[in-house]
């Protein structure tokens, strides 16, 4: 039953939560936004004002270094519950809960299982096994609802332990966070109303094109030349395109996927035209959590872990892979 869906149960959220985001705007100072962007009326994308809506910058080019290759775990995994002093692993455990920075809005990966009112998904699944390999519980985590442009702020400011948030690894990234080994790979991809002649991004060119602000989804479609609008959380990008305010939506095929189950009027449509690896954003402070945070990984990629958290969560996409291979950079 818990992972049953209720596509008129998530649309009602949904609906509230862009009336809220509506009240939430009135308060805000006029965004300013960039040439090529166009805002959406009603309701308003919101964080234009914020330069990470659209991220420029020479980072954006991104041969400096391999975004996928993080840190190799330090030996064995301590043993729960027995977290070596003096760490971040140690003072998590003294708190006594993990603290994750997720999504609520992104339907098999971090949403609110609408019979329960908990936040379920592969992602929330990957933070509690983390939650497990420090306390031996899984249930010792709290989760911090997150936007795809708070993600790097909360880690860097420490409201968060860390993020597990549909996240791509990329070097612009790295520079302002640590990121895990790879626990998933996405890639871009457009939805389109069904009937919609549209089948590439090359065909959404100078189109109105929906993406979350802060996200790489925003810029790729940028720089595809569409006119991208921006919103806080993708489920917000889908009530657009019901709305014909947009003519797509443009993200991970993750993503997509789960919108596309929350209205059958939509599809996924055309090939993936970037790679969008996953990984866990952490403190670029706390290397020690990275590595461990690793460990972990590399134990559920070996134990069937990752595979049954994929059979759980994420069949609609097809059949589980095998896990990404954790690349190192030492
Ligand atoms: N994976 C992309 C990113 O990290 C898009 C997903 C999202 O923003 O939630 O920006």
């Amino acid at each position: 039953m818990r992972n049953r869906y209720r596509p008129g149960r998530l649309l009602a959220g949904t609906i509230a939560t862009m009336l809220a985001l509506g009240l939430a705007g009135c308060g805000t100072g006029e965004p300013s936004l960039p040439d090529n962007a166009a805002q959406a009326d009603p309701p308003r994308p919101v964080g234009m004002q914020d330069p990470a809506v659209i991220p420029t910058g020479p980072a954006a080019a991104s041969g400096s270094c391999n975004p996928r290759a993080s840190l190799r775990p330090s030996g064995a995994l301590p043993p729960p519950g027995q977290m070596p002093s003096g760490t971040a692993m140690a003072r998590i455990a003294q708190r006594g809960r993990l603290v994750v920075g997720v999504d609520q809005n992104s339907y098999n990966f971090g949403f609110r299982d609408p019979l329960t009112g908990q936040l379920t998904g592969f992602d929330i699944d990957i933070a509690r096994q983390v939650a497990r390999g420090i306390f031996g519980d899984p249930g010792r985590i709290q989760f911090r609802a997150i936007s795809s442009a708070d993600r790097i702020k909360v880690v860097q400011d420490g409201t968060v332990d860390m993020v597990v948030r549909t996240m791509t690894m990329n070097c612009e990234r790295w520079e302002q966070v640590s990121f895990s080994t790879e626990y998933f790979t996405a890639g871009q991809r457009i939805l389109v109303t069904r009937g919609s002649a549209a089948k590439t991004i090359q065909d959404l060119h100078g189109k109105k094109v929906c993406a979350a602000a802060g996200s790489t989804s925003i810029r790729k479609i940028a720089e595809e030349g569409t006119v991208p609008v921006s919103v806080v959380n993708w489920t917000d990008c889908l009530v657009l395109l019901q709305q014909n305010q947009v003519v797509a939506v443009s993200t991970d095929d993750s993503i997509l996927a789960g919108l596309a189950a929350q209205d059958p009027n939509t599809v996924v449509v055309g090939p993936r035209f970037s790679d969008e690896p996953y990984g866990v954003a952490i403190s670029k402070e706390s290397p020690e959590l990275v590595r461990f945070v690793n460990g972990v990984l590399a134990k559920i990629r070996s134990d069937g872990t990752w595979g049954r958290l994929y059979g759980r969560w994420l069949t609609s996409l097809g059949p589980a892979p095998s896990p990404p291979v954790a690349r190192y950079r030492d």
